[in-house]
């Protein structure tokens, strides 16, 4: 027979209950608008929203000038694809690869994280003519069948496809000495989260993307980091590379690039860009006018607000004020951070929704994810703070 359960428990949303594909577990509430940093719910609750939507919410919502370049675009011209030059993915092009001055000086825009990481898999196998691909444990990097095949345990948990489309090899995240032995000169392309994000916000060591970079040099390999939760200002710097000091020869980057517009990028170096040719990439939607106004207004955005400075500055405050209640230990980088529990995260992430903060959790069940907003300010900080205090 069934326990009943406490009483204050919020009824889960009706998965399924219309016509939406039934694959998503949901957060129990529902989103009517957003202001700033907050979800106003059905409900009449107002959340503080620390997850952003998957890392995507940069700016919170609502922000004006990013609401005025995606009016503006779309009023003047809303679509165009590749085949009709536009001026503003020329200038978008620019602003990104200039933002990031890792000398990634190509930029290919394509839809989301997935689609992004395909492309620089295929880039690595056109430009080495190699066949295998090294990636990392705990690295999620996307549903699709590529990117499925480098995400760790995607083929035991969802993967569906009958086989792989490449061989794959992972590496364990930080082991270097098992290095040379895994990346050879039959390896197109290494791909790694610098900062892990599903895995819970895990920062990999540098030594061990130093001697990833120093191995990919020797074999002629690819080194593609997936920046696409972890890049456009999360850690505070423009990307991980930037933070770390270490460059690939393509980052991919998505969900803060558009701050809540569908954009992706693959920033490759002259040395890869150059074996391609005519026809070898494709796209329909990817770097359409829309996408790119707005790929400018937010670097934009992030450079004259000053915001990398604060995700900076709150990722500190955060770490040094909220290892509180059931905190027992912090890992990440900026605002990609983990928050290691005494008890489930599951517990931890309802007990927050209960105080009206809304977190992640992640693939470790001893981490919650904060993916807050880049222009969170101390206020909201406290209002965490005193929420996992609360809890105990
Ligand atoms: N790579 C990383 C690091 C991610 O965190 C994600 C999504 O969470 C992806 C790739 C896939 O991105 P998308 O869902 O936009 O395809």
């Amino acid at each position: 027979m069934l326990k009943k359960g406490p009483t204050n428990v919020i009824p889960l949303p009706r998965v399924g209950d219309a016509h939406l594909a039934p694959v998503y577990s949901m957060f129990p509430l529902e989103a009517v608008s957003g202001e700033g940093v907050y979800l106003h719910t059905n409900a009449g609750r107002r959340v503080l929203d620390l997850y952003g939507g998957h890392a995507v919410a940069v700016l919170g919502y609502g922000h004006p000038r990013w609401l005025e370049a995606l009016t503006k675009q779309a009023k003047s011209l809303a679509f165009q694809s590749n085949a009709v030059a536009v001026d503003v993915r020329r200038r978008a092009a620019s602003r990104l690869a200039r933002f990031a001055d890792l000398g990634l000086d190509k930029v290919f825009f394509v839809n989301s994280g997935a689609e992004a990481n395909e492309n620089a898999l295929k880039l690595a196998f056109k430009a080495t003519n190699a066949k295998k691909v090294v990636a990392v444990e705990g690295g999620f990097h996307g549903r699709t069948a590529a990117a499925g095949a480098v995400t760790w345990g995607a083929k035991e948990k969802w993967f569906a496809f009958p086989q792989a489309p490449f061989e794959v090899q992972f590496l364990k995240a930080g082991d270097i000495a098992a290095i040379e032995d895994v990346i050879r000169d039959d390896t197109a392309a290494v791909i790694v989260e610098p900062v892990q994000g599903v895995a819970g916000a895990l920062d990999l060591p540098k030594d061990f993307l130093q001697a990833l970079r120093h191995r990919c040099s020797e074999m002629g390999t690819v080194l593609i980091f997936d920046e696409v939760q972890c890049g456009v200002g999360r850690t505070g710097y423009p990307f991980a590379a930037n933070m770390y000091g270490v460059t690939p020869d393509i980052i991919t980057t998505a969900k803060a690039l558009g701050a809540g517009f569908p954009v992706s990028a693959v920033m490759i170096a002259e040395h890869v860009a150059r074996q391609l040719k005519l026809d070898d990439l494709g796209t329909t939607f990817g770097g359409g006018p829309m996408a790119c106004a707005i790929v400018e207004a937010v670097i934009d955005i992030i450079e004259s607000e000053k915001l990398m400075a604060n995700v900076r500055n709150m990722s500190a405050e955060i770490r040094k004020t909220c290892k509180i209640g059931p905190v027992t230990d912090m890992q990440g980088a900026g605002l990609l951070l983990g928050l290691r529990t005494k008890i489930p995260a599951k517990e931890v992430h309802a007990e927050l929704l209960k105080r009206d903060i809304l977190t992640g959790t992640s693939a470790d069940p001893h981490v919650v994810r904060i993916l807050a907003p880049y222009v969170i300010e101390s206020e909201h900080v406290a209002q965490l703070r005193e929420a996992l205090r609360d809890i105990g």
